[in-house]
Order: structure tokens, then sequence, then C-alpha cells
């Protein structure tokens, strides 16, 4: 479907749309990473745990991974129990233990403490793994760089000296976010390679985390190879949990004009979205990218969220028209961390969510004033 037609689709706004075509794409290209390198791949639902597109994905994936006792539970409802489900979180609670290890099929502990702690609570049918710290860093921005100084996330590979401890199976890591070059990934194996190299052959898996794009198969010559080699080499399984790289660009928010005045010579339009649907915006003070956007149109306007936050606004964007009530805009790559972390801040409801492909379009969810009553009320 064209882009700038996806606006029509929503009989209200604000409206979450989901492209099934794209995500099947996107799927096809990760078959093709399975068949040519033997690897497994696993969804990771943190970016979007809607479980029609859970779903859509378990056509293709082996599994999901999950950060928390309620993922968890939702991949075992989608998946019926029977597919690879990977835990990792350094938000481990021993009150949680039994049920985390009972229902997933991998753990991997963010720390050697941690390990230790919950070693004895193992059962034997969850293989237990670590994660490292490769400390190497592909990410400018430290807020979303796990190799940081002071990491909280995963055992820096330099204080392992060489050794993985008694008992585990698996090495996890995850470095980057929304690369479409495997060069971090290379680097990073090879970092891993020099510093462990006598262990690695011990285990039983290597999960390579998420954070890439799976673009095309030429893309993905480099990552094959790489997957071919360790394999061979290791005679481990590897995996790939890829969030973003599934949803990231499938995702749509449509929103209107409703109202439009001018400020100090600028024009602003409020839509009947905000911030608080795509609170990364106002997190990283990131402008979210538009449909309509004409970068060299001769008409502009701030366009702004509907709460009463001063700072609820999208950016300045150009058009090639005048803005006017009852405008609809789309903003596009919204896919993954943005619903999930939607919240109703003033009392603004979430999106309806829809889900199209070429033929059809289906609204799948909508949430009324219950939904807000049942979390307030106390
Ligand atoms: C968030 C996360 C992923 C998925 O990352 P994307 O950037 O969405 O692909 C995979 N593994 C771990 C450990 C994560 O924290």
């Amino acid at each position: 479907m064209k882009a700038n037609a996806i606006k029509e689709i929503p009989q209200s706004t604000p409206a979450f749309l989901i492209d099934q075509d794209k995500i099947k794409k996107t799927l096809h290209y990760l078959q093709l990473l399975k068949e040519r390198s033997q690897c497994q791949v696993l969804f990771s639902i943190k970016s979007l745990p809607l479980t029609a597109v859970m779903k859509q994905t378990l056509s293709v994936v082996d599994g999901f991974s999950v950060s928390s006792l309620f993922e968890l539970r939702l991949a075992r409802e989608v998946d019926r129990g029977d597919s690879e489900v990977h835990l990792t979180t350094p938000g481990l609670k021993v009150d949680e233990f039994d049920e985390l290890a009972t229902l997933s099929t991998a753990i991997s502990f963010n720390s050697l403490e941690q390990y230790r702690q919950f070693r004895p609570l193992l059962n034997t049918a969850v293989s237990p793994g670590l994660r490292v710290n490769p400390e190497l860093s592909f990410v400018a921005d430290n807020r979303y760089d796990p190799c940081r100084n002071f990491s909280k996330l995963g055992v820096p590979l330099g204080q392992l000296a060489g050794q993985l401890p008694q008992g585990i199976e698996g090495l996890h890591f995850h470095t980057v976010f929304g690369s479409d070059s495997f060069q971090p990934l290379q680097e990073t194996v090879a970092r891993i390679e020099a510093q462990l190299s006598h262990s690695l052959a011990s285990l039983k898996w290597i999960n390579l985390g998420g954070g890439y794009l799976f673009d095309s198969e030429q893309q993905m010559e480099p990552l094959i190879d790489l997957i071919v080699r360790l394999k061979k080499h290791y005679q481990v399984e590897v995996f790939m949990e890829p969030g973003n790289g599934v949803v990231g660009a499938s995702g749509f928010i449509v929103a209107t004009v409703i109202d439009c005045f001018v400020r100090e010579g600028k024009t602003v339009a409020v839509l009947d979205t905000s911030v608080n649907h795509n609170p990364e915006v106002f997190e990283y003070q990131r402008r979210p990218q538009l449909v309509e956007e004409v970068p060299d149109g001769e008409y502009s306007a701030i366009l702004a969220g509907c709460t009463c936050l001063a700072g609820d606004l999208f950016g300045e964007y150009h058009f090639d028209q005048p803005i006017t009530l009852g405008d609809r805009f789309t903003f596009c790559q919204v896919g993954a961390y943005s619903m999930i972390k939607s919240n109703r801040f003033n009392g603004y409801n979430f999106p309806d969510i829809y889900t199209f492909n070429d033929s059809t379009a289906r609204k799948i969810k909508t949430y009324d004033y219950a939904y807000y009553r049942a979390q307030w009320l106390t």
C-alpha cells in the first residue's frame, strides 16, 4: 500500500497501524537467513508485544525473547508452550524465579552474582546462559549503549579472565540499535573469540542479541558467513533476537489536526495524538519521520501534541501546502517502542490499533474509558 494512502484507513484518529505485508517481507528475509545459516530466530517481544504480530512472526521464528515474567507468560499463551523462549534481564527476582524457570527454555544471567544466587534453583529443563558485555561500543548515545562505562548490562569480558563459570551452557550479548551493517557483530564476535577462545567449544548456544535490521539477502551475506562459521567451529546453536528489525518499519501513527494558529510568526498545528503515544520522541528529543513531509516545501509548521506539557512537540516540518483543520498526518517507523511505551497522561486515550495488508484493514483493538478506569479506580 502507498504510504500516503495509509492515513485513509482509520475511521477515527489517533490510530496505530501495523502493515502486515511489511512484516511478511522481513519474515521472508529471516526465513532465508534461517535456511542458509541454520540459525534460530526469536522475536524480541518487548518492542511490540501485540499478539496479532507475535502470531504472525511464529510462521517463521523459532520463538520469543523476553525480559520479564509478564512478557514470558504472554509468549507462552501465544506459542501454546512449545517454542524457544529466551529470557534475559537485570531484574530477576527470587519470588518469580520458579515460574520464570518453568516457562523459559533458556535464561541468560546478567551478572555472576545472579548466576551464583539462582543456580541452586535452576531445573534441568532450562539452559543457563551468561550475558556478557563485550566492552566494544557502537552506539554514540550512551543512554542506549550497553557497553558504556559502569554498565549494568552483562559481565564485562575482561572480568571473566578467559573462563566461563562451571555449568554455563550459553553466551548472550546485545550491543547495538537499528544497525543495517553487521560489521559491529563481526568485530564483537572477533573480540569474544579472542578473549574466550577455550571456553567457547564447551557451549551449547550463542545468542547474538537484537539491534540489527534484515533488509535484503545481499545485506545479510556477512551475517550468514559469520553464523555458518561459528556453528561449524564451535558446534553451537546460534540465536538472533531482533525486535525493531521485525516491526519497526511496519508501524504508523495517524493523527488529525484539531487546532492551528500562529505564534511569533510560526504556524503551530495541534494534533489529536501526543508524545505519550511515542514517548521516545520526548525521552530522546527525537523528531519522528512523517510521511507527508516535503523537506523543501514552502510551508512549515510545528506539529504539537494535545497534552498540557509545553514540550509535547514532534518538531518542525515542511509541506507543499498550508495546513488546515482536519488534515491527517502519518508518523512512520514507529512499530517498535512506541505503543508499548505509550501512556494515558492527561487522560488522553490510547490510539485504536489496526492491522492492514494490501487487501484488507482491520481494527483489532480499541480502548475505552473502562480500561482507564480499571487502572486508576482504587
Ligand atoms: C531490546 C533487546 C533486543 C531487541 O532489540 P532491537 O533493537 O529491538 O532489535 C534483543 N535482545 C536484548 C537483550 C534486548 O535488550
